[in-house]
């Protein structure tokens, strides 16, 4: 008998079936069931294999809006997140060693099943056969009253990072090699008071100068320490410059920056850093002085060096104190997190190509102690100082032009001798200390 008259014969105004045909009907619907439950076993085995191979970073990759990147080494990857209206990186992590994604925003958190599961809306056999497709595992299908493990817990971030104190100080000497406190010293025309703060800034930033020594030659880099606001160095960022003062671009040599934690790593300096126990935070370059100077305004700047020449041009003191962000991606409020504690003033220095993305950036951090300043790089910019200058390059322009002002009148009439004369002619006396 065909189905569909057999169950247009239980319609209404029709005869009742008969007791054969109701057993049969019964019979049918258990053997559908039995044939169904069959189709769904899989064994556990190929279960475990498929949560064994399936990694969370593929799973997620496979969605771009999450545009997942890599960080710190491929510790963890961070992306947008999917499971809240997120508006930017840094909330939703990836950790591929735990096999684990987590979101600090939202709280969303598990394995790859489970990731599927909510994103993707699938039940748990569904989520199996769409890691079985991606990774070529043949899946039956799965059984009906089978329970997900529950997902393994995310875990706790790893300790930050702390180098030892006196490798900061090991690599304070030798500065009379390095390029650029040579064009600090002696090809900017400071004023009196500018120069004798020289030492003093170079030493309160912990500015040093390692040479790296590799098969082909040597390599000479300038140091810039990040040391907290507690004092603990994070870590360093190394960098060529050039004896004009300029850092020496990709395109001019291959190996021109490295970082302090990348070096022990490379080296194998497991004591000191190792990656499985501690993880590298970067802080903001001058982040110590905070202490030193803890009412000062904070005047940040893109790079180490604009730093520290403005710190030398102006003075850190009670008022103002420079630190710089090292980088423009690194104008996040979670960067700023211990000026926004201290409730320092801040004011931002952008450089004359940056003002646009760092009134965004500024926007984005939401503190209403902070503020821009654009007038060093648009009021007192001239064409000779380039389209991406920043505040150092202008200040130092400046003070270069300036005619260096004689001091004494001795020191006029040898720059004028035909005053001497005059001077007897007119019988005056001099007082050298005016
Ligand atoms: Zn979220």
């Amino acid at each position: 008998m065909p189905p569909a008259r057999f169950w247009r014969g239980w319609g209404k105004g029709q005869a009742s079936p008969t007791r054969a045909t109701r057993t049969h009907a019964r019979l049918c619907f258990t053997i559908n069931l039995l044939i169904l439950q069959v189709m769904a076993k899989i064994r556990q085995d190929i279960i475990d294999h498929i949560l064994d191979i399936a990694k969370i970073e593929e799973v997620v990759a496979d969605f771009p809006s999450v545009k997942l990147k890599k960080q710190a080494g491929g510790v963890r990857y961070i992306g947008v997140c999917p499971f809240h209206d997120d508006k930017g990186y840094g909330n939703f992590s990836v950790y591929p060693k735990e096999n684990v994604y987590k979101c600090f925003k939202c709280e969303a958190a598990g394995d790859p099943v489970k990731f599927l599961m909510e994103h993707e809306k699938l039940s748990f056999p569904d989520a199996i056969r769409w890691l079985g497709k991606k990774y070529n595992v043949e899946v039956d299908d799965v059984p009906l009253n089978y329970t997900p493990p529950p997902p393994r817990p995310t875990p706790p971030p790893l300790p930050t990072l702390w180098l030892p104190r006196n490798m900061v100080r090991q690599r304070m000497t030798g500065l009379e090699h390095d390029n650029l406190v040579r064009y600090i010293r002696e090809q900017v025309q400071w004023g009196n008071e500018q120069r004798a703060r020289i030492p003093h800034v170079l030493f309160e930033y912990c500015v040093g100068h390692s040479t790296i020594r590799q098969q082909y030659g040597d390599h000479e880099f300038t140091v810039f320490w990040q040391i907290d606001a507690e004092g603990h160095p994070r870590t360093a960022h190394y960098m060529k410059y050039k004896e004009n003062g300029h850092r020496l671009k990709e395109n001019e040599g291959k190996y021109v920056t490295d970082w302090m934690h990348s070096l022990l790593t490379r080296g194998g300096y497991r004591n000191y850093y190792d990656s499985d126990r501690q993880e590298v935070r970067q802080c903001l370059f001058g982040e110590h002085l905070l202490k030193r100077y803890p009412k000062a305004t904070v005047k940040l700047v893109e790079s180490e060096k604009t730093a520290i020449l403005m710190a030398i041009a102006y003075g850190n003191n009670a008022t103002q104190v420079w630190l710089a962000c090292c980088g423009a991606s690194n104008l996040t409020r979670e960067r700023l997190k211990p000026l926004i504690d201290q409730k320092r003033q801040v004011i931002l220095y952008p450089d004359r190509d940056g003002v646009k993305l760092w009134k965004q950036k500024a926007e984005a951090i939401y503190y209403d102690r902070l503020t821009i300043d654009t007038k060093p790089v648009k009021e007192w910019w001239r064409e000779c100082d380039g389209p991406k200058a920043d505040i150092a390059d202008v200040v130092v322009r400046m003070i270069n032009q300036a005619p260096p002002k004689p001091k004494t009148i001795g020191e006029v009439m040898e720059q004028v001798p035909v005053i001497r004369p005059l001077i007897e002619k007119l019988n005056l006396t001099i007082d050298n200390n005016e």
